[in-house]
């Protein structure tokens, strides 16, 4: 046995960490020494004192101890974390054709449970979301900076989910030069610019690669309408396939015109228009005034936090897919979305058809889409599976 602070379980919550789920929930601790710091390396063993894994050690979260081994001879150390993010780069490194942007470590899925590691060309961009890789941040950025090459070295360390580790917002350089203000990536073709340093999550909806190829396959010839456009991924995507037009919704005037420069630099030919405003109103409005489309793409930001909010999501799911299918031309399209890890796809499924229905609708799911190979889902780690996708297609 190390000389580690011991974590000892009940007996009855054991069954999770031998199918090797990263998780300790503080319910399922029988004894924890006091004074443990947060980030240490802790052992944890089973109400037998027998050894299940060692993690990460965090007071303030639920989640009070994220494993980083489950191999009882494994030290954790600077090796340990360059190995893991090694072993991570180089499994990306046949997936890196046609894009510049990838993500490197996935987190809990990567062995590296609360770490972001996204590349934007030669910037890279990191995350830092639980106790565990914070205390070990130095050593984490000197071996991202080891993995890649990269020329900067940026943290956008401000995702909410850090105060439920305690831990307070951080952004800035971590190593090399200051990145750009807009750093361009090209994927499959298209190109887009990237606000690492103001944008959502890292900057740029990277696990939507499936779907912008989807939307390029799909909406030819079309008038497409895109709600929740962000930064523009699914119109650059659409009238990259040849869409007749493109319309965008967004709240964000600085998303909306981004977008548009986005749009821009790709050289289109078809046209676009951009509509600052709440996707639920200006869906409805669209709907009395009876204006349809050939091809609606939903992309919403994740409806449901929660447990708690799987309800009140599952509503709002449902309300734009019913109007989106109301607007739909005879043969029309849906790409419809949702990034809520907690609605499960046969949920998110039986939403769509609900809508259809309601809508009254014939539809048929022609496709099916969800994460790309950069973001891997660990098997022992289910939680890791967050976005699904589904095209439609309205009869004639
Ligand atoms: N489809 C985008 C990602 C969507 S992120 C892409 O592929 O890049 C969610 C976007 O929805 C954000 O830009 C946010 O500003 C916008 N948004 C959130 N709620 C909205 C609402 N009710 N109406 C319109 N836009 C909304």
């Amino acid at each position: 046995m190390s000389d580690l602070p011991v974590i000892r379980l009940r007996g009855d919550k054991e069954r999770s960490l031998l199918r090797r789920h990263p998780w300790i929930f503080s319910g399922a601790i029988l004894r924890e020494e006091s004074g443990i710091e947060r980030g240490e390396t802790v052992d944890v063993v089973g109400e037998d004192h027998s050894f299940l894994a060692r993690g990460a050690y965090s007071p303030s979260s639920q989640i009070r101890v994220r494993v980083w081994s489950f191999e009882e001879n494994e030290q954790i150390d600077a090796s340990f974390l360059q190995r893991r993010i090694e072993r991570a780069v180089s499994a990306r490194s046949s997936l890196a054709t046609g894009t510049t942007a990838l993500r490197l470590v996935n987190a809990e899925s990567d062995g590296l449970p609360g770490l972001i590691v996204d590349r934007y060309g030669d910037v890279v961009v990191c995350q830092f979301l639980a106790a565990g890789t914070e205390r070990w941040r130095d050593v984490i950025v000197n071996a991202v900076l080891q993995a890649t090459d990269a020329a900067s070295i940026y943290e956008r360390s401000d995702a909410d989910v850090r105060s439920k580790e305690g831990l307070e917002v951080r952004t800035g350089l971590l190593a090399g030069q200051e990145p750009p203000k807009l750093v361009e990536i090209v994927e499959h073709g298209r190109r887009f610019l990237v606000d690492v340093r103001g944008g959502h999550k890292t900057g740029f909806y990277i696990d939507q690669r499936f779907g912008r190829d989807a939307a390029a396959r799909w909406c030819g010839g079309r008038r497409v309408l895109n709600a929740f456009s962000y930064t523009g991924g699914f119109a650059v995507a659409a009238l990259g396939g040849g869409a007749a037009s493109v319309l965008s919704i967004d709240t964000s005037a600085d998303a909306l015109e981004l977008a548009r420069r986005n749009v821009e630099l790709n050289a289109c030919e078809g046209e676009a228009e951009f509509v600052e405003g709440d996707v639920f109103a200006v869906l409805r409005r669209y709907r009395d005034a009876r204006r349809s489309f050939d091809a609606i793409v939903l992309d919403p930001p994740k409806f449901a936090d929660s447990r708690a909010q799987v309800d009140r999501a599952a509503r709002g799911y449902k309300d734009i897919n019913l109007l989106a299918f109301k607007l739909l031309a005879p043969g029309g399209i849906l790409l419809t979305f949702s990034c809520s890890g907690l609605i499960a796809p046969d949920l998110f499924q039986k939403i769509v058809a609900d809508a259809a229905l309601d809508a009254r609708r014939d539809a048929q799911i022609v496709e099916r889409l969800g994460q790309p190979p950069d973001h891997p889902i660990a098997t022992s780690f289910p939680e890791g599976a967050y976005l699904k996708g589904l095209v439609c297609r309205v009869a004639q």
